[in-house]
């Protein structure tokens, strides 16, 4: 039926922010195993609505549910081992750390593990350390990072950084991935690249909201897209349906 194949539902979400309603009765329904676009111009809502399905926000009215369970009010963390995993608009990595470091601090989260067992477990002959060693590898290796593995974060290309996040986020082994415009800054060939590893990711049964400005990613990777402007929802419809949709382009245009 519809409700199971729905994996999260947000229902008329209020965020105000003083005389600022940044979100102003917004529904939004994912559907298990699509890739979900959020477009709009900037300052439409997109990334508050992102920081209200992570808990980052406390929605001012509204609810959200995933899993038939509701998590508006949870603990960002809560929301994490719920499922849901997400990168920022701005790379936060620990830029001293190595990649594989980088998706050891996704990986303890998972495992309930504290970071500093998984950290200093070079030497170590415990098993689950091992196991979060090796883990990090085949994610490294999913996002093209294999060779990569040693570099330290902040000495990583700003692409593979990029794509360092997402294998962050991944190790959760999430349920629903939020993207906040991953492709921003990036070079065409990183984009065609990042454009791969979405469809890999939701190839492996994973549902993913996707933030974007490029509308070409947007148009190859989306199965529905929703559209915001000035806090609310103007148009919801495959991508095909919203580049031909004059609200939207007047939205754009406007902006
Ligand atoms: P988008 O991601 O679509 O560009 P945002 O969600 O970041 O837009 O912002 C939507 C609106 O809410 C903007 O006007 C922004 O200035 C405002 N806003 C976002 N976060 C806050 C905050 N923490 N405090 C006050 N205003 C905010
Ligand atoms: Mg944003």
């Amino acid at each position: 039926s519809q409700t199971d194949r729905c994996i999260l539902s947000a229902d008329q979400i209020v965020m105000q922010f003083g005389g600022l309603k940044a979100l102003n009765r917004v529904d939004l329904q994912i559907m298990k195993g699509t890739v979900h676009g959020l477009i709009g111009p900037n300052g439409s809502g997109k990334s508050t609505m992102m920081n209200v399905l992570t808990g980052i926000y406390f929605p001012t009215d509204g609810k959200v549910n995933y899993g038939g369970i509701l998590i508006s009010g949870k603990t960002p963390s809560a929301i994490a081992l719920a499922g849901i995993a997400r990168t920022f608009q701005n790379v936060q990595l620990f830029g001293e750390m190595s990649a594989t470091e980088n998706i050891l601090v996704g990986l303890h989260h998972s495992f309930g593990s504290s970071l500093w067992d998984i950290l200093v477990a070079n030497r170590s002959d415990s098993r689950h350390e091992a196991n979060a060693r090796q883990r990090a590898a085949s994610i490294l290796g999913f996002v093209g990072l294999s060779d990569l593995a040693d570099e330290e974060a902040r000495n990583l290309p700003y692409g593979k950084q990029r794509l360092l996040e997402i294998g962050r986020a991944l190790a959760l082994n999430p349920g629903l991935l939020l993207l906040d415009e991953p492709a921003a800054g990036l070079t065409a060939p990183d984009i065609k690249e990042l454009t791969e590893i979405i469809k890999k990711i939701k190839g492996s049964g994973v549902t993913i909201i996707l933030i974007e400005h490029h509308m070409d990613v947007v148009m190859s990777v989306c199965d529905i897209v929703t559209v915001l402007d000035f806090g609310q929802k103007i148009a919801e419809g495959t991508p095909a349906e919203i580049q031909g949709d004059t609200r939207v382009i007047e939205a754009y245009l406007g902006s």
